[in-house]
């Protein structure tokens, strides 16, 4: 099993692609997100990654830097459908609202055509708080994040039966997820500055955590393995040796702060 992180930025990102992943098991995908836009081809692309051969997407929320790239990823896969070059269906989770929007923006962005295969190829399953699937060969359940903003939901995957990543989303853990997430081998948590720049990032505005918070949330939860992202980014080339130092002090469990492409074993 192994995570690539596609992005790490948030969603004013410019140097980083905008926040989300692929959990690989053998040759199959299940990608989280789709940033902002076409980027996430160009993604893929550089980790060898052929998009085609994904087959599962979980849509966390609405947010533009979560949503576009799968609405990019419709396209072409309609696409490929019509013109008979992709044989398998694609499956794309979410919670009710984000179905909604992917809906309507299938019915006006899509040729007549390309839209003939939603629902019939693109199915597009509404996930509840607490539902479980069966994705590539794994229990998957969706939980609400309980966002003060707008919906949102995490997953717990289970990777084997003693061990399972669990995603938070993008905003701090919510005590009301504890029973899902408490003692995961893998925590992935955003992170969006470091706490000695909190006055100069304003994450708390933003519904957003400092590296510290994070990193309390995951050694409280006893995460096993924590991965933070969804980041400011002004100084990437330190942004790994600094989160870490802060971490460090609060969390004593393996940290983890990836650059855009890094991939994680599992
Ligand atoms: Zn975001």
């Amino acid at each position: 099993m192994k995570l690539t992180m596609l992005g790490t930025g948030n969603a004013s990102a410019f140097d980083c692609y905008n926040t989300c992943f692929l959990l690989t098991d053998e040759n199959e995908h299940f990608l989280v997100d789709g940033g902002g836009g076409n980027g996430i081809f160009h993604q893929l692309r550089q980790e060898n990654i052929e998009w085609i051969d994904i087959h599962n997407i979980f849509v966390t929320h609405k947010h533009m830097d979560h949503i576009f790239g799968v609405l990019w990823m419709i396209r072409m896969f309609a696409q490929a459908m019509q013109s008979n070059k992709y044989d398998d269906d694609l499956r794309i989770y979410s919670h009710r609202e984000v179905i909604n929007i992917l809906r309507n923006a299938c019915k006006a962005f899509l040729t007549p055509k390309q839209a003939k295969v939603i629902d019939d190829r693109i199915h597009l399953i509404t996930v509840h708080d607490g539902d479980r699937f069966n994705i590539m060969h794994h229990e998957v359940q969706f939980f609400d994040i309980h966002s003060e903003k707008d919906r949102q939901f995490g997953f717990v995957f289970e990777i084997d039966e003693n061990r399972k990543i669990a995603c938070c989303g993008d905003e701090p853990f919510n005590e009301r997820n504890k029973r899902y997430i408490e003692n995961s081998d893998w925590l992935l948590h955003e992170a969006f500055c470091l706490d000695s720049q909190k006055e100069k990032f304003k994450p708390y505005e933003k519904h957003h955590s400092t590296v510290k918070d994070a990193c309390e949330n995951a050694e409280k939860l006893k995460a096993v393995n924590l991965i933070l992202y969804h980041t400011e980014e002004t100084n990437l080339k330190e942004r790994k040796k600094l989160y870490s130092e802060e971490g460090k002090k609060y969390y004593h469990g393996n940290l983890y702060v990836p650059d855009d492409l890094e991939v994680i074993e599992m």
